[in-house]
């Protein structure tokens, strides 16, 4: 029996009223805020990751599904969706057309991580992109629209922590005083943490291991060594938030996966999901761009994980999506009437009114017994003693009145 890829997931019927609910509200958020949707390819040239997450970050070096095709090119499924709105932007020359760019995007994405609650190898995301500003109030957007979203979706359980990694100037010189830091420390670290000293060292900050959160707890603050502007601007980060009566924490060792954010990240999780907490993150890129080819354009973004975001609904029993009905059941009565059947079903159809019948041969029981299961509004018994008329019985599923009526009559009746 061949099953679905490890770490891959069918989205069956039963599950898609929800997944519409979250979508829908996205699309009505992100319009609010004038975002317009771009969608881009599945997959992309391998070095467009490469170059744009950062050969250091987990991402590239362990979790990207990379492979050969025909034509020997290293092509990779799309890990992430900012290094793709970047290469389109540029591409395209979307910042000539439009000085501030807002854009975003449903997808999946692909990840070779270890399977476990809440992680997959293939997930969707949302997210957003602004292109074209450095303006905090950007930053700030960007945490009212995830949040927006979150709590649109009867989230409650929700933690706001933020952060800012500065410019790399002030990065470098901080990165220099923490490896100070852990001169004489280096022995009390995981081994993954001491590769990480030379790697990528902000990453230690990640770690979940005991020891490591241990000697990082006493470790100098990366705030501590912002430069001006970034100080600034994480400054006006707070106040509009505060304004916008959003609660927020400062966290210090935020310091997120991937090797493009500048100054504000953040992150919110839910406490309502187990170990893998962090419904969302996101922050400003301002070097991004630059970095792949295009003319220099502060960019700030976010992105979500719907199915973390389901798991959280699910435990905080947040929302219910009410089952879709149809419109018409017809029973047919005389099996020697199925394409009659049929010819009416397609005839109301036309009308954009939801019409379903039985097309192996059920008995009338088993008929009725479907029409409930579709909640169906109104079953049409066709055949009988009236078929000669033209006329049948209709009945109204939800009164359980019962009338005779003329077959060219049945869309007034059932659009009243
Ligand atoms: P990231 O792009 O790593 O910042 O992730 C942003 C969000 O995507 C996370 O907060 C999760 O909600 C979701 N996410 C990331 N990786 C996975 C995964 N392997 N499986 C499911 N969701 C994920």
């Amino acid at each position: 029996m061949i099953k679905a890829i490890k770490g891959t997931k069918d989205i069956l019927p039963d599950s898609i009223g929800k997944w519409k609910h979250v979508e829908n509200l996205i699309s009505l958020i992100f319009k609010n805020y004038n975002y317009k949707e771009i969608r881009t390819p599945v997959f992309e040239e391998t070095s467009l990751f490469a170059r744009g997450i950062g050969e250091a970050t987990d991402i590239v070096g362990k979790e990207m599904y990379t492979f050969e095709d025909r034509s020997k090119t290293s092509i990779t499924l799309k890990p992430e969706m900012t290094a793709s709105v970047v290469r389109a932007f540029i591409e395209h020359s979307l910042g000539k057309k439009q000085s501030l760019n807002k854009l975003y995007y449903i997808s999946p994405m692909f990840r070779q991580e270890r399977p476990q609650a809440g992680r997959l190898r293939e997930f969707h995301q949302f997210g957003a992109e602004a292109l074209g500003s450095s303006s905090p109030l950007l930053d700030v957007e960007m945490i009212s629209m995830a949040y927006g979203i979150l709590s649109g979706l009867g989230l409650k359980d929700l933690t706001i922590k933020i952060n800012s990694l500065g410019t790399p100037e002030s990065r470098k010189k901080y990165t220099q005083e923490l490896r100070k830091y852990l001169n004489d420390k280096e022995h009390l670290l995981s081994g993954e943490s001491k590769e990480r000293i030379s790697k990528n060292i902000l990453r230690i900050f990640d770690s979940k291991i005991e020891n490591d959160i241990e000697v990082m707890k006493g470790a100098p603050l990366l705030l501590d060594y912002l430069d001006n502007e970034s100080k600034d601007d994480f400054e006006k980060v707070k106040s509009s938030l505060t304004s916008s009566k959003i609660s927020f924490e400062i966290d210090t060792s935020l310091v997120r996966g991937l090797d493009y954010y500048t100054k504000t990240t953040f992150e919110i999780i839910s406490g309502k999901v187990g170990a893998q907490s962090a419904l969302c993150g996101g922050g400003r890129y301002d070097l991004l761009v630059e970095q792949l080819g295009g003319e220099p354009t502060p960019g700030t973004g976010f992105a979500a994980g719907i199915e973390r975001i389901l798991i959280a609904c699910e435990n905080e029993n947040s929302f219910e999506v009410t089952e879709p009905s149809i419109n018409l059941y017809i029973v047919c009565l005389e099996k020697t009437l199925m394409a009659k059947t049929y010819e009416l079903a397609q005839s109301i159809r036309r009308n954009n009114i939801s019409v379903e019948m039985d097309y192996i041969g059920r008995s009338i029981k088993a008929q009725m017994r479907e029409a409930n299961k579709f909640n169906a509004k109104f079953a049409l018994f066709f055949g009988g003693e009236e078929y000669q008329s033209h006329k049948s019985q209709l009945k109204n599923m939800e009164t359980g009145e019962q009338e005779i009526i003329s077959l060219e009559n049945i869309i007034n009746k059932i659009n009243v």
